[in-house]
């Protein structure tokens, strides 16, 4: 029986791993291998990899884990569900080959699959998302500083995800897809900053080898632009634990304590997949390994415990 199964190799997964390995737990860890951030060629902002490729960062990650003997890693490897035990939790995993099922008993269960976007319905963003378009303000707007941008979206804090982005740039307009998001109040505030609004339904993004170059209107007016930003909708990857049925957020998010302890004992949560906050690799790497400690110490309390010592050995 493992101690911990982690589900996700994210950054959020990666380094509660780590500090899982460091603390002697026996972990294996369930990776789809398939990240987000998979569209985009550099991520920034974390720490001492500013500029790092993804890919790249996971290879670095999977080498550190790689002299931990008692790290069993199984990637891509999808958990198809997780059901509780008298001794924990069972996690059924399938492959992408035949043969590859296998099921885990485990004492713990943390949940790092982060989420699953939806992009404004435009046929061709995909080619220029995670190039010259954008979901993460925090992430890419510094490489797009100055330029004439757009800011596309179909949510209810369009207007104010535009005075954020107007940081980097004062030659914004915001796209609202003919969606009723943007209120007349709010559409004078930001002409107050200069931040234009276009309200006509937008016929698709033109540009070439991921390079966006204007946004084409139905009515056939095209904006000239030198990248953007989109507003997606988000589903938390995690319908194989709808049985357990732990508490979430209106929007479908896990809730969860300091330590990422859900509403479920036994069953943690860190990364993208809680009520969000910003939404960025350090920041996920940062909640794993708070997890991962309060893993550790609620594994420890529980054997201490059992030997008749103290009820709560946390420190
Ligand atoms: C286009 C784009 C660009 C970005 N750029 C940046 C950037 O420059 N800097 C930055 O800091 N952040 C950036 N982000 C945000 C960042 O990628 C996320 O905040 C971060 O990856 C979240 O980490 P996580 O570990 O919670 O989840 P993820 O990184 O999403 O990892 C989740 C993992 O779980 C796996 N998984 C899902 N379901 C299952 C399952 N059932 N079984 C097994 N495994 C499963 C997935 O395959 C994936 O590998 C970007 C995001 C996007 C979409």
């Amino acid at each position: 029986m493992s101690e911990v199964v982690v589900i996700g190799g994210g950054p959020a997964g990666l380094s509660a791993t780590l500090n899982l390995a460091r603390a002697l737990v026996d972990v294996v860890l369930v990776d789809a291998s398939r990240p987000r951030n998979a569209a985009t060629l550099r991520s920034h902002g974390f720490l001492t990899r500013d500029g790092i490729r993804p890919t790249e960062l996971r290879s670095l990650a999977k080498e550190e884990l790689a002299p931990y003997e008692n790290v069993e890693f199984l990637e891509r490897r999808t958990v198809t569900s997780v059901r509780r035990t008298p001794d924990g939790f069972a996690v059924d995993v399938a492959g992408r080959a035949p043969g590859q099922e296998q099921s885990i008993a485990t004492r713990a269960v943390l949940l790092t699959t982060g989420l699953t976007e939806s992009l404004p319905a435009l046929p061709s963003i995909r080619a220029y998302y995670g190039m010259s378009v954008f979901s993460c303000v925090a992430c890419d707007a510094w490489d797009l500083r100055g330029k004439p941008l757009a800011l596309i979206g179909e949510t209810d804090d369009l207007a104010r995800r535009a005075v954020h982005l107007s940081r980097w740039t004062d030659d914004l307009t915001v796209f609202t897809n003919a969606s009723p998001v943007v209120s007349d109040e709010e559409e004078a505030a930001l002409a107050a900053a200069g931040i234009r609004v276009e309200r006509t339904r937008i016929a698709d993004l033109e540009g070439e080898r991921g390079a966006v170059r204007s946004v084409l209107l139905q009515d056939g007016r095209s904006v000239p632009i030198e990248g953007g930003f989109v507003r997606p909708g988000w589903t938390v990857a995690t319908a194989f634990i709808d049985d357990i049925d732990p508490e979430r957020s209106g929007d479908g998010f896990l809730v969860v304590d300091e330590g990422g302890r859900t509403s479920i004992p036994g069953l943690y949560a860190a990364g993208d997949v809680t009520v969000p906050g910003p939404q960025q690799m350090i920041i996920a790497a940062g909640a794993g390994a708070r997890a991962a400690a309060a893993i550790v110490d609620d594994l420890q309390s529980s054997a201490v415990a059992a030997r008749g010592g103290l009820a709560d050995a946390r420190g």
